[in-house]
């Protein structure tokens, strides 16, 4: 979904956003029925946690370093290919509840998309990027993220 402006090769050499640590974990993607049983195939020992219509993980083991990998992720990638949850699909897009009115805002530990002028990254959700998010959040709210300090905000959705 951001092929246009995040090379697929710099993510693949990176996959800072399918680790987390202790402080970001709320930053665990939210999966769909399908992609819950996905990877219940693959992993059967992974657990989840139903969040309002959509599946969380549940987070139990952190390795040595204090991580926690996404299951989903193998030596190649992402299991889930390009049908990755909209969470991953979007990042470091994030869709959050900012007092009460939903809006955009940007995770700052992608610094190959932070570092970009701000111009740029609310062109790219002008474009229609911003449109197709807060459409997919109408049908499907789990994926609003309560605000959290420190993710500058983009993009307010338009009132009414
Ligand atoms: S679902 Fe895939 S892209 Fe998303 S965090 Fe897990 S491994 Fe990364």
């Amino acid at each position: 979904m951001l092929k246009k402006i995040l090379s697929g090769g710099t993510c693949a050499k990176c996959r800072l956003c399918c680790v987390f640590d202790r402080y970001d974990i709320w930053e665990t993607p939210v999966f769909t029925e399908e992609l819950r049983e996905r990877i219940s195939q693959a992993r059967p020992e992974v657990r989840f946690i139903p969040k309002d219509g959509g599946y969380i993980l549940r987070a139990e083991e952190f390795d040595e370093d204090q991580f926690f990998r996404c299951p989903a992720l193998t030596d190649t990638g992402c299991m889930l290919g390009d049908d990755k949850p909209f969470d991953c699909r979007i990042w470091p897009y994030r869709i959050m509840n900012v007092g009460g009115r939903r809006a955009i805002t940007i995770a700052s530990i992608c610094e190959e998309m932070y570092n970009r002028p701000l111009s740029q990254l609310t062109e790219f959700l002008k474009e229609g990027l911003a449109e197709t998010i807060f459409a997919y959040a109408d049908e499907h709210p789990e994926i609003i993220k309560p605000y959290y300090e420190g993710y500058p905000v983009l993009m307010f959705e338009a009132e009414g």
